[in-house]
């Protein structure tokens, strides 16, 4: 029998109040393999109820006792990563060393911030008047509304929880109706380290009815959301008219330039491993690879040969090293912006197909020239697609790197420090890899820029998105 994802909301699983459930479907074999609760607007009110019980408890618990438990739950999700793993594999497609990465940094991710959430100090303000002191205090900002996409089930949910919890928050965490089991898994695991009844709420449901009852609910402080760049528009003009705070973590089309003094083999080696890691459906992916004339022909067969090397197939097969897409929405929007991009006069060095008929699989595509008028140059792509253009001079790569509204990652490949230095000057992006591709870690800041959102996650800025600042000044009465 498929298996049942249920919700979490004060402590204890249960399905829906309507009894409704959503098929859950293996993306490499589309059988559908689960089904996942979905939430009614009773559901909704329940979490709030509990998410404002569970905040009045939580924020009260010393510092070193909510680490404790966090660092407690890190290690159970650790103890168990090769069983989630699986479970993420058949819901999301992804192979399954990247899904045991994933969850070894999820732990991480926690660890971290359940270190962290002991360092979120006020300070002290030498006042101006004799037997005044002037305290600047630090305090969770209350419940938080947390809406996490499918690409990475458990580590977009780990980055939000762990800072929210580490701040003294309570949750409600919107989790991926597509891969609904393996963020259930992780939430198991604060439930078993001890985390008191509606701390962490969990629901699956209608992303638009969630939203919409959650951002605007008076409980709700706080509101941090994952995924597309227009969804991101809609809950953020949402939450702006309820004055509630949010972190908006959104698309991006990373521009990566490949200078001629580059080490062109470990250009290639980089770039082609991020490029097609999760089938290329991740907001740093690097997109467009913006190659400098002299060395364009060397980089391009360099990044052919590493292209060849991918397996493409069932993630559960372990020389697989890239699964399927996530859906069958997806494996249309790519092969339509490959289409529009080689009808627009872009070369498929390789790739550009499904592959068979059962299951969303995609080619590895590279396409070189493709031009500016082509969809893919300025809509994220998401998938397994790399563009590769050529471009002459420094001032003619970044105007190329900085024309779409997307700012989230961008990567430079030089020998030159004056050129890594002029990238880190001029690159807008909210992250900026050179050299290397290692841009997103527990204890470094995660964000973008322009249109691909506001706000970090990850680093002690993760930890300040769930703060708020209350000054008090006080005389001896
Ligand atoms: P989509 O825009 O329909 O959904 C993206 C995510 O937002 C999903 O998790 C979905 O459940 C959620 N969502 C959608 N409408 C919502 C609403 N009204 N309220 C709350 N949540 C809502 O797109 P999709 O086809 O699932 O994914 C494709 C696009 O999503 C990509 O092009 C990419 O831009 C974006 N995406 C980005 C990330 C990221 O890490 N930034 C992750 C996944 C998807």
């Amino acid at each position: 029998m498929a298996r049942q994802v249920l919700l979490f909301i004060d402590g204890a699983w249960a399905p829906a109040l309507g009894g409704d459930f959503v098929d859950v479907v293996n993306p490499a074999t589309e059988e559908t393999i689960a089904h996942v609760a979905s939430a009614t607007i009773g559901d909704l009110d329940r979490a709030t109820e509990a998410a404002q019980r569970g905040f009045a408890i939580w924020r009260h618990m010393a510092p070193a006792e909510r680490s404790c438990i966090m660092r407690r739950a890190a290690e159970i999700l650790r103890s168990r990563i090769d069983e989630i793993a699986r479970l993420l594999t058949v819901e999301n497609g992804k192979p399954l060393s990247q899904a045991r990465l994933e969850l070894a940094s999820s732990a991480d991710m926690i660890e971290w911030f359940a270190e962290e959430g002991r360092r979120a100090y006020g300070r002290l303000v030498p006042a101006r008047a004799p037997g005044t002191l002037q305290m600047s205090l630090r305090e969770p900002i209350g419940p938080v509304a947390a809406f996490t996409p499918w690409n990475f089930p458990v580590s977009q949910v780990a980055k939000k929880l762990a800072a929210a919890l580490a701040a003294g928050c309570s949750i409600i965490v919107k989790g991926p109706e597509e891969t609904p089991a393996s963020p259930a898994e992780l939430i198991r695991a604060f439930e078993e380290a001890g985390i008191p009844p509606g701390v962490i709420n969990l629901v699956y449901g209608v992303p638009a009815n969630i939203s919409g009852h959650l951002v605007p609910h008076r409980v709700i402080r706080k509101v941090s959301f994952t995924g597309s760049t227009a969804v991101g528009k809609q809950i953020a003009a949402l939450a702006g008219a309820h004055m509630k705070r949010s972190t908006m973590e959104l698309g991006g089309h990373a521009p990566a330039l490949v200078f001629a003094d580059a080490d062109l083999d470990a250009a290639a080696k980089h770039l082609a491993a991020s490029k097609f890691r999760n089938a290329g459906q991740v907001c740093i992916a690097p997109t467009r690879l913006l190659v400098q004339s002299d060395v364009h022909d060397a980089f391009v067969d360099r990044f052919l040969e590493e292209t060849d090397k991918i397996i493409v197939g069932d993630g559960m097969d372990a020389e697989v090293t890239m699964g399927p897409l996530v859906h069958e929405r997806r494996l249309a929007a790519v092969e339509a912006m490959i289409q529009d991009a080689t009808a627009k006069g872009a070369d498929a060095a390789t790739g550009g197909r499904r592959i068979g008929n059962k299951g969303y699989f995609l080619e590895p595509t590279v396409l070189v020239g493709a031009p500016k008028a082509a969809e893919a140059m300025n809509r994220e792509v998401f998938g397994p697609v790399a563009l590769i253009n050529r471009f002459s001079g420094i001032d003619a790569a970044i105007e190329e790197a900085n024309r779409l509204p997307y700012g989230l990652a961008a990567y430079a490949f030089t020998r030159s420090t004056a050129t890594a230095q002029a990238m880190a000057d001029s690159i807008e992006a909210g992250v900026l890899g050179i050299n290397h591709m290692a841009v997103a870690l527990a204890e470094t800041p995660f964000g973008g820029i322009k249109e691909s959102g506001h706000g970090s996650e990850g680093g002690a800025e993760g930890l300040e998105a769930y703060l708020a600042t209350k000054f008090v000044t006080q005389q001896a009465g």
